[in-house]
């Protein structure tokens, strides 16, 4: 495709330095997995026409949870080394030739748009890399950890990904190391420099961590926490009649019941007093607004769909669920016997752990309309993070 852009992330390695069972690239940052984060700042770059992943043959299954719904190319097996799963990416992406190729690494998820709109106009030069100035002084040492030299700091850069080249460059270098019995170079500017070829280097980032240790992770957590400072709270309340019936519906769990529950849909007041709590903390309205009872396609319907639908609203503003909270007041059914699995199942639809999910039952001490077993009510708090706005 002339003049197309393509990306290359090599996400093909294991990544123990960072502790934890998945390889690091399928740890997440703030709920996300550091590999779709990785991905995204390519598939949502308007400069970019196609994203290429390279992986590892065990993480198949891995990689189709965390890459779920990005526009990408069929994922490729990498190698035994990074450049040979840079190459393996290379030779995926030639039957389409693009003209420039920027190479990424999954383990860095920081990339800002800005940063691969450079990359795409310095690798239009032939091959290029992002380079930070050093600030600390280094020393160069002998085998046995004597200082023997202190390095001119000026003359050194730290270098980054994602590398940019022009794309048949970068691939008749690969091909001409492979031909050299050579699979060691740790990047593509290694490789390119090996190859005879000039590297420029343009300006990195900061902020364009590699996430290689355990501290590294923490440090990301802590960062991605404090860009979520904006901590709504959001209260809702429900009430609901009971009828002739065999069952009630609470927190998405049938409770066998000698009444049932009047209302629209499966009058799930737990279920309706969260959804609203959520979407008072986003300020966006009430479940009437959003699910008017006067429209039939909403008539016995699972709340469920509301409560899926109020988290996908919080997804959607780049927020986080950090708690939920319900308290039900009813003299009948007794809640206790399915406490466990009422938490569980709204920790299931809002997609948070189990431990940030609250509930409580009391009886109204036969007082009032719920004491005197003519309804239920529910009572809700929902806790979410949002990123500061900049509006
Ligand atoms: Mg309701």
């Amino acid at each position: 495709m002339a003049g197309a852009v393509a990306a290359i992330v090599v996400a093909g390695g294991r990544g123990i330095r960072a502790g934890g069972e998945l390889p690091k690239q399928y740890r997440t940052i703030g709920g996300i997995p550091v590999l779709r984060l990785s991905l995204a700042a390519f598939t949502s770059h308007p400069e970019i026409a196609m994203v290429q992943p390279v992986i590892h043959a065990d993480d198949e299954q891995l990689f189709s949870a965390a890459s779920a719904g990005l526009p990408l190319r069929p994922a490729v097996r990498g190698g035994a080394t990074r450049q040979a799963s840079v190459f393996s990416g290379l030779e995926a992406l030639a039957p389409d030739e693009p003209e420039i190729v920027l190479v990424h690494d999954a383990a860095r998820p920081f990339a800002s748009a800005e940063l691969v709109s450079r990359a795409v106009a310095a690798g239009c030069k032939g091959a290029a890399v992002p380079g930070l100035p050093v600030s600390d002084t280094v020393k160069a040492i002998d085998a046995s950890g004597r200082v023997v030299e202190t390095l001119d700091r000026s003359r050194l850069r730290t270098v980054q990904t994602p590398q940019a080249f022009v794309f048949s460059t970068l691939l008749a270098a690969h091909r001409k190391a492979r031909e050299a019995g050579r699979d060691d170079f740790t990047d593509d500017a290694a490789l390119a420099e090996w190859a005879g070829l000039p590297v420029d280097i343009f300006e990195g980032e900061a902020g364009n961590m590699k996430l290689t240790t355990a501290e590294d992770f923490a440090r990301a957590e802590r960062d991605s926490l404090a860009a979520l400072g904006d901590v709504r709270t959001g209260c809702g309340y429900d009430v609901h009649a009971f009828t002739d019936g065999d069952h009630v519906m609470l927190g998405g769990v049938r409770i066998p019941h000698e009444r049932g529950v009047s209302g629209h849909s499966d009058a799930d007041v737990a279920l309706h007093a969260l959804v609203d709590a959520i979407l008072g903390a986003l300020a966006e309205g009430d479940i009437g607004v959003h699910f008017p009872p006067s429209d039939p396609q909403w008539r016995g319907a699972a709340s469920e769909l509301f409560l899926a639908f109020a988290v996908e609203r919080v997804r959607q503003r780049g927020g986080r669920i950090a708690h939920l909270d319900v308290t039900l007041v009813c003299e009948a059914p007794r809640i206790g016997p399915y406490r466990e699995a009422i938490c569980a199942r709204i920790a299931e639809i809002a997609g948070v752990p189990l431990d940030r999910v609250g509930l409580k039952a009391t009886t109204s001490e036969k007082l009032g309309f719920t004491g005197r077993r003519e309804g239920l009510v529910a009572h809700a708090t929902a806790t979410l993070r949002l990123p500061w706005s900049t509006t």
